[in-house]
């Protein structure tokens, strides 16, 4: 069975297909992409972005993300997570909100920065 893939690495965005018999896979123009499909097929991560609530004189959200890919199928859990979260102003761009944020390792951080 042939399973198809757009490389999601580089802006190049190859069309990629695999053979999930033979595991051969054609279309990527880099390493990248092979590792990219290779992890989709097995353990699928993406990078989670949203916000949070804050105590701010100027603003009501945060925005926030994790600071590397978390397991696809933990996005839904870790949604939840996040909107039980506020926090209160001042905070700094690439501030750590929570640690070990569904993974252990992995953080939950700041993507702005928010003075009052
Ligand atoms: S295969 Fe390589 S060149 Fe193509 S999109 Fe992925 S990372 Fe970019």
């Amino acid at each position: 069975m042939e399973k198809q893939f757009i490389c999601i690495i580089c802006p190049r965005s190859c069309p990629i297909t695999v053979d999930t018999e033979t595991m051969v896979i054609k279309g990527n123009k880099c390493m990248r992409g092979r590792q990219y499909v290779n992890s989709e097929l097995t353990e699928p991560r993406r990078t989670l972005t949203s916000t949070i609530r804050i105590e701010s004189e100027k603003v009501m959200l945060l925005p926030v993300k994790t600071d590397r890919p978390i397991k696809k199928e933990d996005l839904f859990a870790a949604m939840k997570k996040i909107s039980k979260i506020s926090v209160k102003a001042p905070i700094k761009i690439g501030e750590i909100i929570v640690s070990d944020f569904i993974e252990d390792g992995t953080n939950l951080i700041s993507t702005k920065t928010i003075l009052k």
